[in-house]
């Protein structure tokens, strides 16, 4: 395993954390369906005992994911929200943690009606000016938590301020790096102390797996995680921990045409004459472009377009109309999927709210997947008329 971690990033990709099996030689790590494993006598065994603790293919994930993510220690769990569950259970009552008040819905609403009836205080602030966290900090504050680039927004928070920050007051800081992938920001060489996925996105790549991961470079954090992983058992199964495993090996490829596609559309749709704005993270007139010319290695397949005709209306009859791309939450995938925030992942923000940080009625998300960009983007001229 540690030699692959020395490949390049492309390479890692393929290779790392994964062995010829060593019963077989199968060169793809075997999808080990079993609950148990037999001990020649108590306590006796290859590394193996029950699988919520430990499972081979698991295992060869986990080594997977910490490799390219430039880790050292991977955990995986049974989806991205039982990734963050175990993250933020690394904390007590009466601890605070200062979160980017663009977020995942479910991550918001994992915090504000569970953990916050557990006596942790959650302060959702914009960070897109990284200085503005520190006079949040108070001595209960144990935690920073930032997602980027956000959702739907397409924000971009600056990783090394934050980290800089975070270790000035000797915090943890937990980077959700779904939106990027590892192909595209690293999170860990920036000084984050956890790197966060819902896998079930660009990693798994293909619509059919539900899964969350973290990744630690720390011996001690990789302990209490492991912990938690174990005690509270949110553990993913063995053929999906394969599917994500399998994801990964073109993860690379499939990113490059996310970034070529997404660039392709973003710069069409911000000429079409009934498009307002195009918010995607590599314009050079993004507010933060500059932050994510220097934090990231390219700029996504994750578009937002408003339309000039502001409403609900217009944009349901967009999303009524295209035909490649699929009406759908998640993201990630190989296929095209469209969504429209306000009525769908974001639903529960007050209107006001919402438009007060952007998100405004039309607001359409584009995820945008591999196929050709010459039918992608004849698909939404088609829609939006
Ligand atoms: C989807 C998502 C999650 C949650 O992951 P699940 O796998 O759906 O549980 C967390 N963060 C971000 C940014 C996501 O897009």
């Amino acid at each position: 395993m540690s030699e692959h971690n020395n490949y390049r990033l492309d390479t890692k990709m393929i290779h790392a954390g994964v062995e010829p099996d060593p019963n077989t030689g199968a060169i793809m790590t075997p999808i080990y369906q079993t609950s148990t494993y037999v001990q020649s006598a108590p306590g006796h065994h290859k590394g193996y005992e029950y699988s919520r603790t430990h499972n081979p293919t698991r295992t060869a994930l986990q080594n997977a994911i910490a490799a390219i993510e430039n880790g050292k220690y991977g955990i995986c769990f049974g989806s991205g929200i039982a990734a963050t569950d175990a993250a933020i259970k690394l904390l007590q009552p009466g601890d605070e943690v200062i979160v980017s008040n663009d977020l995942y819905g479910g991550t918001y609403r994992l915090m504000t009606k569970v953990f916050a009836n557990y006596g942790i205080k959650f302060h959702f602030i914009a960070m897109q000016n990284a200085a503005d966290i520190e006079q949040h900090i108070t001595a209960a504050t144990k935690m920073i938590w930032i997602e980027t680039p956000t959702n739907p927004l397409l924000n971009v928070i600056d990783i090394a301020a934050c980290a800089a920050i975070s270790k000035k007051h000797n915090l943890l800081l937990v980077c959700d790096n779904t939106f990027a992938s590892p192909y595209l920001q690293t999170p860990l060489d920036l000084g984050a102390d956890i790197v966060l996925h819902s896998a079930t996105k660009y990693l798994g790549g293909h619509s059919d797996v539900v899964h969350g991961v973290l990744v630690v470079k720390e011996e001690s954090l990789d302990e209490r995680l492991r912990f938690i992983q174990n005690s509270c058992g949110a553990v993913p199964g063995p053929q999906d921990c394969w599917l994500v495993l399998r994801g990964i090996k073109t993860l690379h490829v499939r990113m490059q045409r996310h970034c070529e596609n997404g660039e392709a559309i973003a710069r069409h749709l911000r000429n079409h004459p009934k498009v307002d704005k195009v918010l995607w993270t590599g314009f050079e007139d993004h507010p933060n472009h500059e932050v994510a010319k220097k934090q990231m290695r390219g700029f996504g397949g994750m578009i937002s377009f408003t339309l000039k005709d502001d409403n609900i209306e217009a944009a349901m009859q967009v999303l009524s109309k295209t035909k490649l791309f699929s009406l759908a939450e998640s993201l990630g995938g190989v296929e095209s999927l469209i969504g429209h925030p306000a009525s769908m992942t974001h639903a529960s923000i007050p209107r006001e709210e919402r438009i007060k940080n952007g998100l405004v009625d039309s607001l359409i998300r584009l995820s945008v997947g591999i196929e050709a960009v010459e039918d992608l983007i004849a698909d939404l001229d088609q829609a939006i008329g």
